[in-house]
């Protein structure tokens, strides 16, 4: 059963949103070599909190974070750490989660650091491209696996590695709700309904498909150590065009 959301409840996601999009508006800004992740996490929980929310991260099943910072051939789940330096060349995964009057939002990017490879760069643009190419599915009356397979066609043009044991999921009250979303077809027939929120992130890699978690029981790596990148945006079906959530209100 996926959850369908009131009015009320939409707004107070949309408000969610708002504040996840306004940290990735602020990480943009601050993120150059010579920053920490911690010091990262400290300006996100300062905007989380300032504007009413809950950090949905902090605490979740232990996480010690406001947000996940994921560093080169790290792909998610990387706990921020004062001795994580960025330096030149570098890209860094910002995944954030806000919760405003009982609702979430969840929303991730993968920055730059500074001048990037080519290689690097076409990684950064195709996983976008792949998210947007997912959201542009979610209308109703289309399946999940609209999504998945538009995700997967975009990963696959460019050759790169799609994250298999990771991927979206249904938005709510809580942070991780169902369906769980493949970032790769495999034929699921669920209905796309107006008031179903999904978080659409694929993870896509430079190298192979594979990775592991790290000794600390969070960071998740390519075992290849080839870079990775994330983008994830909180996403709702409506009766019009797919209404991404977590953006700047006007
Ligand atoms: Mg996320
Ligand atoms: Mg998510």
């Amino acid at each position: 059963m996926i959850n369908r959301k009131s009015r009320e409840e939409t707004k107070r996601m949309r408000h969610a949103g708002h504040i996840v999009a306004l940290v990735h508006q602020k990480m943009k800004e601050v993120i150059e070599p010579g920053i920490s992740t911690k010091e990262l996490d400290d300006i996100a929980m300062k905007i989380i909190k300032e504007n009413h929310a809950i950090p949905t991260f902090l605490g979740y099943q232990g996480f010690p974070a406001s947000i996940c910072a994921s560093v080169n051939e790290q792909v998610v789940h990387g706990i921020p750490s004062k001795d994580m330096i960025l330096k030149e060349g570098d890209i860094i995964s910002i995944d954030v989660g806000a919760t405003y009057g009982g609702l979430v939002g969840d929303s991730a990017w993968t920055y730059p650091v500074g001048k990037v490879s080519q290689e690097i760069q076409r990684l950064l643009a195709t996983t976008e491209e792949s998210l947007f190419a997912g959201i542009a599915q979610m209308k109703e009356g289309n399946v999940l696996d609209d999504v998945s397979k538009a995700i997967e066609m975009v990963a696959n043009r460019e050759k790169f590695g799609i994250v298999r044991q990771y991927g979206g999921h249904g938005v709510g009250h809580n942070m991780h709700e169902d369906p769980f979303l493949f970032n790769y077809s495999v034929g699921d027939k669920t209905l796309l309904k107006t008031g179903m929120a999904i978080a659409i992130e694929p993870m896509l890699n430079l190298g192979v498909d594979e990775v592991e978690v790290a000794e600390d029981g969070w960071t998740v790596s390519t075992i290849d150590k080839k870079p990775s990148a994330h983008f994830e945006h909180t996403v709702m079906v409506t009766d019009d065009e797919p209404l991404i959530l977590t953006q700047l209100m006007p």
